[in-house]
């Protein structure tokens, strides 16, 4: 079968390759894929200046929907032709202290699928079968692809941040993760303001369709000056950073209001200065969250079932998997929002 895949560390060294159709072990299915999107970490392992783990050669994609095609022997809850999406961290040490506490997104012993078992990018993968989730009948293979990136924010805008109704919750970075995020905050009762740079303008206004009560240019715009309005001075009760810019990050601390919360998604890649005086002198609640677990999952898939949030939207782009190179550099440029990859 044909798959895209890092076959060493460094620079590029990413091409579409035939390989062997892969055979599930006996606490695995064998998934054949519908639809596999590209994310921004496979652009840095495309880089090769991701900070996760990487084990060439591997196929990429960690974020899909599809059918089970065959199940290992051991495997009882599943069955051929299930319409499934699976979780991404493959192997945990299940010891640690976020192991034993079901918080195994953060275990320093995991590794993923996509950058250190083979991915999506591919007509067929295998999965662990404890991972997977089943994609309700209502949520089509695109949306569906689209539950990794959601399982992200439902981390951390519903698990590790508590939204009032009516709260002024500020998002930075109109990406597919500030997209999602916003969605969230919404269908939680939030006030969304949805801040992005001038070359951001038509995801602003994706998100605005998309429920965002204000979006903001921040360079023509002074966001402290519009949240002091809305909140009569106070700022905003939630500051969710989506775009892993140092600048939204200093804006955050800036906008969210005394004793309000501060979540970090997005990731920096590199350090910075930032006034984190702040945080003691407005007793901020600062939060960080990385990747998802099964309960981050199992809300995602009810949210899309019920229309709580809306995945297709954010999907520009739908390519067969030979032209993996064009939907990179369209998603590298920001002229696309989600490209989708379909295995052939
Ligand atoms: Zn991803
Ligand atoms: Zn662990």
């Amino acid at each position: 079968m044909k798959a895209i895949v890092k076959y060493a560390h460094g620079k590029g060294k990413v091409e579409l390759r035939d390989v062997p159709k892969p055979s599930p072990g006996p606490d695995e299915v064998l998934i054949e894929v519908k639809a596999a999107g590209i994310c921004g970490s496979d652009l840095h392992i495309f880089d090769g200046d991701i900070k996760l783990p990487v084990r060439p050669p591997v196929i990429m994609g960690h974020e899909f929907s599809g059918i089970i095609a065959e199940v290992g022997s051991s495997v009882t809850k599943w069955k051929p032709g299930d319409r499934v999406t699976s979780e991404t961290s493959i192997h945990t040490c299940g010891e640690c202290l976020p192991c034993k506490t079901g918080n195994y997104n953060v275990c320093a012993e995991k590794r993923l699928i996509g950058y250190w078992f083979d991915g999506a990018f591919a007509k067929y993968c295998v999965a662990p079968s404890k991972l997977i989730h089943k994609l309700p009948d209502n949520v089509s293979f695109l949306a569906g692809a689209l539950c990794e990136p959601l399982a992200c924010c439902v981390n951390g805008v519903v698990e590790k941040t508590r939204i009032d109704p009516g709260d002024v919750v500020v998002i930075a970075g109109p990406g597919p993760i500030g997209l999602l995020s916003t969605q969230i905050a919404k269908s939680q009762g939030a006030y969304v303001i949805l801040c992005g740079l001038p070359h951001d303008e038509k995801r602003l206004k994706l998100g605005k369709t998309l429920g965002a009560d204000m979006i903001i240019n921040v360079e023509e715009e002074d966001p402290w000056r519009i949240v002091s309005e809305i909140t009569g001075g106070s700022g905003a009760d939630v500051f969710i950073e989506c775009s892993g810019s140092p600048n939204a990050a200093r804006m955050g601390l800036q906008v969210v209001r005394r004793m309000g919360q501060y979540t970090q998604i997005g990731l920096f890649g590199k350090t910075f200065s930032i006034d984190f005086d702040l945080v003691a002198y407005k007793e901020l609640k600062v939060r960080g969250s990385l990747g998802q677990r099964w309960t981050s999952w199992n809300i995602a898939v009810k949210m899309l079932s019920r229309g709580l949030v809306k995945a297709e939207p954010l999907i520009s782009d739908v390519l067969p998997l030979h032209e993996w190179k064009i939907g990179f550099e369209k998603f590298r440029r920001k002229e696309a929002v989600k490209v989708i990859l379909k295995p052939e």
